[in-house]
């Protein structure tokens, strides 16, 4: 099947070259690398924004059974913050690209007083409002929100979505403090995973993931908003055991306890595990007993060679010379 009739060319988000070399094909898309920059991207996009009328926010249920590691990079996220300040009443955090609203519903549940939204998914934003979210529908400059006004900008697999990164990201800067903090989760192209699968790999889908980045091109193109790498690690997701285990047995053993009514409801409504479970529950605690242990060095490893399958980083804006 061809879809080249869909398509319409764009130049390269980081250095607006043309010149790129195409290093494969999935379902009629391109992925190439710039040649002049290096950075891989998608040269050839679905026309009519056609990409982002993908509903993000599809699946409750799914959305809902939280895995834990997605609430250990929340939970950074907010420890981070916490050094950064400590004032509840004054930090504002801009959840960009909310998705099912779980940044916003920890910030709410730590006190956080001042919290934004913006998705380009109607249902997204309804929910975003739903916990107390200041929220907007759309595009993040079609919001007009005043100039260095956020602390806070999570982007959390999101960067890869966006067709023009680079006016994107300068948009996020004019409204972000002077030090102020951006954190971008994006696929890691460099990861041990996609080193094996190549575009095989779920990451690679281009319909809806524009950019695919290394830290060093992550970087590059932030940089070019001003901001200044803090702290970059790559995230483990696939691949450890517990994980796989989940994946086998269909639900999630390290299931965070989200202690507030609203979670517990939704993840009432959520298909229950297998019967079997109760059975196997003496079995799943020795079992996570003895692996968390291989799982943690598994992480650790993995995130010291930069292998991991995501990159969590945080950005400072830093403008001023
Ligand atoms: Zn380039």
């Amino acid at each position: 099947m061809t879809i080249k009739h869909l398509l319409k060319p764009r130049k390269c988000p980081q250095c607006e070259s043309i010149a790129y070399k195409v290093l494969s094909e999935k379902d009629g898309f391109e992925f190439a690398k710039c040649s002049k920059c290096a950075l891989i991207y998608v040269p050839n996009i679905l026309i009519e924004n056609a990409h982002i009328s993908k509903e993000l926010v599809t699946k409750p249920n799914v959305d809902y059974r939280i895995n834990s590691p997605k609430v250990a990079r929340i939970k950074t996220v907010f420890k981070f913050l916490n050094k950064y300040s400590n004032n509840k009443d004054k930090v504002s955090i801009l959840d960009f690209g909310c998705g099912n609203g779980l940044y916003l519903k920890f910030a709410k549940q730590l006190g956080y007083k001042n919290i934004y939204a913006v998705d380009i998914n109607s249902q997204a934003v309804e929910n975003a409002r739903s916990i107390g979210a200041k929220s907007f529908c759309g595009n993040l400059k079609d919001w007009n929100l005043p100039d260095e006004g956020i602390d806070l900008i999570v982007m959390d697999n999101v960067i890869e979505h966006f067709e023009n990164t680079k006016e994107t990201l300068s948009e996020c800067s004019r409204i972000l403090k002077n030090k102020g903090i951006i954190f971008i989760s994006t696929p890691n192209i460099d990861s041990f995973i996609i080193k094996m699968l190549g575009t095989a790999h779920r990451h690679f889908g281009g319909a809806e993931h524009l950019t695919y980045f290394t830290i060093p091109t992550l970087c590059a193109i932030c940089a070019t908003a001003g901001f200044k790498p803090a702290s970059i690690k790559t995230a483990l997701e696939e691949l450890t055991i517990t994980r796989m285990l989940n994946i086998v047995l269909k639900r999630n053993l390290l299931d965070y306890d989200f202690d507030s009514s609203e979670y517990k409801e939704k993840q009432s409504n959520a298909p229950a595990p297998s019967k079997s479970s109760k059975g196997n529950k003496i079995f799943i605690n020795i079992f996570k007993f003895f692996m968390i242990p291989f799982d943690f060095i598994l992480i650790n490893m993995t995130n010291m060679f930069k292998q991991g399958a995501y990159i969590d980083s945080f950005f400072i804006k830093d403008t001023q010379k």
